[in-house]
């Protein structure tokens, strides 16, 4: 066991950790929750390591990724410690361990650094738009390369090394040891969480959770679908009938999804949906945008009206950069990556231990 960082609890409130300290350790939390095993118990642990500022034991643990954010602990825990939401502000505290460059952590606390970041973007686009640098074909072409380049950059230089520091954290550091096959035989686990959440599932039988996960489902597909669309096959260029049909359901999916997301959030009637932090905002109001003016600029070329109404392509562009170098490396869509490399990486641990017990 670590030595207490007597800050921890004060630093997971700028996560959005609530109330966590009314907590007197009666173990209903993890007695309610479907995804809490012998293996795998929490959410007490972590609402204990917490309350004793064991900031250690919670960076080398992969279990807050292992909590699906049902709400079912928040519901029952007598003394209303919103376990629920603490595993959720771990999660956002970890992020801000993984990520080298410090990005996250800062923008996890300060809602001011997020929207400087916004406004920063956003004025450099207009900024450059107006001195004239580029015509609108340029814009166009510049902005298509921007796409191809973002995705490449910021999981080559960002991500990638982050996975890296996760690993090291929460497996290395844990196991000490490498067994290539084991690695090899549990990549399915990568794949499978990745694309389908399917561990959602178990958390509860009520339709309300099966309609989320479905919800999930279909926006990462679409948001996926979209992305290809617009990036490998060049929706805003192209003149295939069937590639213009397909970038404008998959912008209607995630716009649409979204904007579910967006009115569930705002009516709190779910546990889940109680506390947002700002980065949930930001996640679900500019995939939002995304579906929106993506469909809006190409109707506008469609009809002939985008050179009129060119300050449409310009505000897509902002909220596409927005997202790329903010939200995407930093906010809250890291989540979908280090929740699907925490149940692989899990995976590893729990297989590289049996294979120790057996060796023994
Ligand atoms: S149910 Fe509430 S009080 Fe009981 S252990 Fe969990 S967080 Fe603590
Ligand atoms: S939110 Fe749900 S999955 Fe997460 S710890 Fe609580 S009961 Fe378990």
């Amino acid at each position: 066991m670590s030595s207490p960082d007597l800050k921890f609890g004060k630093k997971l409130v700028k996560y959005g950790a609530v109330d966590f300290n009314a907590c007197y350790n009666c173990g209903t939390c993890t007695a309610v929750c479907a995804l809490s095993n012998e293996e795998e118990s929490f959410p007490r642990e972590m609402v204990r390591f917490s309350v004793l500022g064991l900031s250690e034991d919670v960076k080398g643990s992969l279990k807050p990724w292992l909590c699906y954010y049902c709400g079912e602990c928040s519901t029952h825990c007598p003394q209303l410690a919103q376990p629920g939401e603490l595993m959720m502000s771990l999660r956002r505290y970890l992020i801000s361990c993984y990520d080298w460059t410090g990005l996250s952590g800062l923008l996890y606390r300060n809602l001011s650094a997020y929207i400087a970041a916004f406004l920063f973007i956003a004025i450099g686009i207009f900024g450059l738009f107006f001195s004239g640098i580029w015509n609108q074909a340029e814009w166009m072409h510049y902005g298509h390369l921007f796409e191809i380049m973002a995705i490449a950059s910021v999981f080559t230089v960002i991500l990638l090394p982050n996975i890296i520091r996760m690993w090291y954290a929460t497996v290395w550091k844990q196991t000490k040891k490498l067994h290539i096959k084991t690695y090899f035989l549990s990549l399915p686990e990568l794949f499978i969480h990745m694309f389908t959440q399917k561990r959602t599932l178990s958390c509860n039988d009520e339709m309300s959770n099966k309609i989320w996960w479905f919800e999930h489902f279909i926006v990462v597909i679409g948001y996926m679908g979209l992305l290809f669309t617009t990036v490998v096959l060049d929706w805003f260029a192209a003149t295939n009938i069937l590639i213009i049909v397909l970038g404008y359901f998959l912008s209607a999916v995630v716009f649409i999804v979204s904007f579910h997301f967006i009115f569930n959030r705002m009516r709190k009637k779910t546990e889940k949906s109680s506390f947002s932090h700002p980065s949930d905002w930001f996640f679900v109001i500019w995939l939002l945008l995304m579906g929106l003016s993506a469909c809006a600029v190409r109707l506008l070329i469609d009809l002939g009206l985008l050179s009129a109404y060119f300050w449409l392509y310009l505000l897509h562009l902002t909220i596409l950069v927005q997202w790329a170098l903010v939200i995407v490396p930093f906010g809250k869509w890291t989540h979908f990556l280090y929740r699907s490399f925490a149940m692989y990486f899990d995976k590893i641990v729990k297989d590289t231990a049996n294979t120790a017990v057996r060796t023994v």
